[in-house]
């Protein structure tokens, strides 16, 4: 047994999930956690091994320096530029959302309208658009869920890019993904894709003035922030997805569930679609709007 003021990893654990704590982190005890593996290069499990182990010294400079970016709020993710989604490990930078479980619906739902579409034309590969792709995460999860399918990945940010590259390389996918730079859907031609994918962003001003430190501080409000009322993107996204849709073609969006009725007012408008039912996410919340084009 190591000495009481020996630094072992379990005292480490424990003196920094108090600290955290106080310093407003919601998840202090597994946000200490995976700041000392990322210090200590080991996976979270093997701190458990390791317990009653004095941490080298090494570790513990990076570990402290960790900890105090995340006591002022950096996001965990940002520090140890990664994140689980979709069960795939990806790249994040502070030029990208963190993914969010939510759009694990909008993955799943999208996986599921490109396979129904490949049951209807299996004479060439379909086209699918990720709108605002960020850190790629749908663009990855789509070519790697459906091998037929061929991704546009589009963001205004060419950093955002680079680093959805990154993960589509890790992944795999990158032969069947393009990167694009660009405003929305305005370099697509007419009537060329099977599936306008999006995440885009909704959240409005106030309710980003209203947001916690770790989304409002850190992560980039061009993703994030549709402008007054939030749905200033999604409504210059969905006209132009009808005219880039094929017929029998499918746009699905992530949506604040505030927002629903008038998303749901705004693919109406366009008089080129048939809406479905809402899906909702795990907390019982309006996430998902599915569309076909007519
Ligand atoms: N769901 C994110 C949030 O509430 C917003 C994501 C987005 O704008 N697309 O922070």
């Amino acid at each position: 047994m190591a000495a009481a003021e020996t630094w072992t990893h379990g005292r480490l654990l424990e003196w920094t999930a108090g600290y955290l704590q106080e310093h407003g982190c919601e998840n202090a005890r597994l946000d200490a956690e995976v700041l000392l593996a990322e210090a200590a290069g080991c996976q979270r499990i093997d701190l458990y091994a390791t317990f009653n182990e004095e941490a080298t010294e090494a570790c513990r400079v990076a570990f402290r320096e960790l900890v105090r970016r995340r006591a002022e709020g950096m996001p965990v993710a940002y520090l140890v530029g990664k994140r689980e989604f979709f069960s795939l490990a990806f790249r994040v930078t502070p030029d990208t959302l963190i993914p969010r479980p939510e759009t694990e619906h909008l993955v799943l739902a999208a996986v599921d309208r490109s396979k129904e579409l490949q049951a209807e034309i299996s004479d060439r590969p379909l086209r699918a658009a990720d709108v605002g792709t960020g850190s790629g995460i749908i663009a990855v999860c789509l070519a790697k869920h459906v091998e037929s399918l061929e991704v546009l990945a589009l963001d205004l940010c060419e950093k955002a890019l680079e680093v959805a590259r990154e993960n589509a390389a890790t992944h795999e996918v990158a032969e069947r993904v393009q990167f694009q730079a660009g405003d929305l859907l305005t370099l697509v031609e007419d009537d060329t894709l099977d599936l306008v994918v999006s995440n885009p962003p909704y959240v409005s001003q106030d309710e980003l003035r209203d947001a916690d430190r770790e989304v409002k501080d850190h992560e980039p409000h061009l993703a994030l922030v549709g402008g007054v009322t939030g749905t200033e993107v999604i409504s210059r996204l969905v006209p132009q997805a009808a005219s880039k849709l094929r017929q029998g073609g499918w746009l699905l969006m992530e949506i604040s569930p505030m927002l629903e009725t008038r998303v749901r007012e705004c693919v109406v408008e366009t008089g080129s679609f048939e809406l479905s039912p809402t899906i909702h996410d795990l907390a019982g919340h309006a996430r998902v709007i599915e569309a076909r084009k007519l």
